[in-house]
């Protein structure tokens, strides 16, 4: 079997998931990961593979069929991904959802300049969650969406917690309250605040001597990131938050309610849920998958940027379309 050679730019939690994830399928291989930091400080776990700069990406695109870029939605990838597209076949999980349209459109003309395939925020949310959304909508076109997520990790709201003086360390988790979820599986289509939708709770290390209330009190009324929830703060101490909060896990659930008859007398209900113990690993996993559908359209000639919705499900499958109809349909 002819490999789809691999490469990976930026080595964060991502890329170190991207890298294992490639172990669990047999038409991948993986050629380098490319970083901006000095390659010689990271330790990839693939015996074989090398580190680069990330600027001989740009030399080796006869060598790699897929990049998967790996960087920060923030800053790395409104830069890195269009700069990427115009040399190879990428895939990402930009999920700054307000700016999606805008990163399609930089992708998109620098994708078709290059003659290559840039499939551009997959992963979960934004990726299965959107996917499912749209399937939900399609088949029952009257009804209400309900996107919950965690309970899980919040890194943007764990960042704004250890900017605030005193603090050493944090965690914050998202969790969807479970009365909400509750009245949406019976149908009764409420409409919900942020605030009756999840809760955050924050797990806190002070610095020594610090004024834990005024924290606390400082996290409550941040707002767009805890003020328009109920935010519970929890104290504990470095060691605890490295026993007991160091992993990534994050989930949620997509959930449509609609009716159908006459009379809209027959209610349906449509969930979606995923409980993920690794983000990275599972978002990477995704990645991987819309990586070789981006190799395969390429192949057949196609161009241009494409999201979840543009690609047919066969072409995420290592499995013939053959052996789709008869294994899965
Ligand atoms: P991360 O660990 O912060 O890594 C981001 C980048 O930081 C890396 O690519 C790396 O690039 C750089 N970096 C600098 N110093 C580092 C250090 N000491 N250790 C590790 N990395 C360092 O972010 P992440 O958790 O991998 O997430 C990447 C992005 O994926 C997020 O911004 C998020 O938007 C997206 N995401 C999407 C979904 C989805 O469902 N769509 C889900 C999860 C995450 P260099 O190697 O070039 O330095």
């Amino acid at each position: 079997m002819q490999k789809i050679r691999i490469g990976i730019a930026g080595y964060g939690n991502l890329g170190k998931s991207a890298e294992l994830g490639i172990r669990q399928n047999e038409d991948m291989e993986l050629v380098g990961i490319f970083t901006r930091r000095n390659p010689s400080s990271i330790k990839v776990a693939t015996q074989g593979v090398k580190a680069y700069p990330i600027d001989e990406a740009k030399n080796m695109t006869d060598k790699i069929d897929v990049m998967i870029l790996c960087g920060g939605s923030m800053s790395d990838l409104p830069k890195q991904g269009p700069e990427f597209a115009n040399c190879f076949n990428t895939v990402d999980g930009f999920d700054t959802h307000a700016k999606i349209p805008e990163y399609y459109s930089e992708v998109d003309k620098a994708a078709k300049a290059g003659k290559h395939v840039s499939v551009i925020s997959s992963g979960w949310d934004p990726g299965m969650f959107s996917m499912n959304r749209l399937m939900a909508n399609v088949i029952l076109p009257e009804g209400n969406d309900y996107t919950f997520w965690g309970k899980g990790v919040s890194q943007g709201h764990s960042d704004a917690i250890r900017r605030i003086e005193g603090v050493k360390n944090a965690k914050q988790y998202t969790v969807p309250i479970e009365d909400a979820i509750e009245k949406v599986r019976k149908g009764e289509n409420p409409i919900l605040t942020a605030r009756e939708k999840h809760l955050r709770e924050c797990y806190v290390v002070a610095e020594e001597g610090a004024d834990k209330a005024k924290i606390e009190e400082t996290i409550k009324n941040m707002p767009n990131y805890f003020a328009e929830y109920n935010t519970i703060v929890h104290f504990i101490s470095e060691e605890e938050l490295a026993k007991n909060h160091s992993g990534i896990p994050h989930g949620g659930f997509v959930i449509r309610s609609g009716k159908t008859g006459m009379n809209k007398e027959h209610s349906h209900l449509i969930e979606y849920s995923l409980k993920l113990d690794s983000n990275p690993d599972f978002t990477a996993n995704v990645l991987l998958a819309y990586g070789r559908a981006a190799y395969r359209l390429n192949r057949e000639g196609v161009s241009g940027a494409k999201t979840v919705f543009d690609i047919a499900p066969a072409y995420l499958s290592i499995k013939s379309a053959e052996e789709l109809r008869k294994t899965l349909l």
